[in-house]
């Protein structure tokens, strides 16, 4: 008896697309508009990619991101770099050129170079991210202390690198 191949079943496909079916003995699919290649991960993390912001997609809870990944953005001539659709990100033009990768300790990288940004205010108040608020006098220390001993790795660790899922985008 010859069973039916359900594996290019339509409605199978976006059922375990919509699971996020991804563990053993799950259905591996890999959908290259969707997620990024071990080849795009690496290049992310280590030499980061320059991108026309048009490219970059803006989830829902104001983080940006590629495919399925959020990211870090930033300019390699500002002294900031951004983790949220901040009011400075969105003084940029749409195609304008921007840096963006995933790397989580250390300096940003710029290709074969790489630089020290810090963290920005403005995407930290708009995130609200640990209770941050320069707006309100008693938050001002804490907040400013908060900047200095921001971390990227715990920042990830709470909105997730890789994979963003079920996180709808901004309609711009
Ligand atoms: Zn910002």
């Amino acid at each position: 008896m010859k069973l039916p191949d359900f594996t290019e079943f339509e409605p199978f496909k976006a059922l375990r697309l919509t699971m996020g079916a991804r563990k053993a003995g799950h259905f591996e699919l890999f959908n290259p508009e969707r997620h990024l290649n071990g080849r795009e991960r690496s290049e992310l993390d280590l030499q980061g990619k320059q991108l026309p912001l048009h490219r970059l997609k803006q989830f829902a809870d104001t983080t940006w991101g590629l495919k399925n990944t959020r990211l870090v953005v930033y300019l390699a001539e500002a002294n900031h770099y951004h983790l949220a659709q901040c009011p400075i990100t969105q003084s940029w033009a749409y195609n304008q050129n921007v840096w963006v990768t995933t790397r989580r300790t250390g300096h940003l990288p710029l290709g074969d170079k790489s630089t020290s940004h810090q963290v920005c205010a403005e995407c930290l108040q708009l995130l609200s991210y640990k209770g941050f608020d320069l707006q309100k006098n008693r938050k001002i220390t804490y907040s400013k202390n908060l900047i200095k001993t921001f971390s990227r790795e715990e920042f990830f660790r709470i909105y997730t690198l890789y994979p963003v899922q079920g996180l709808a985008e901004k309609f711009t």
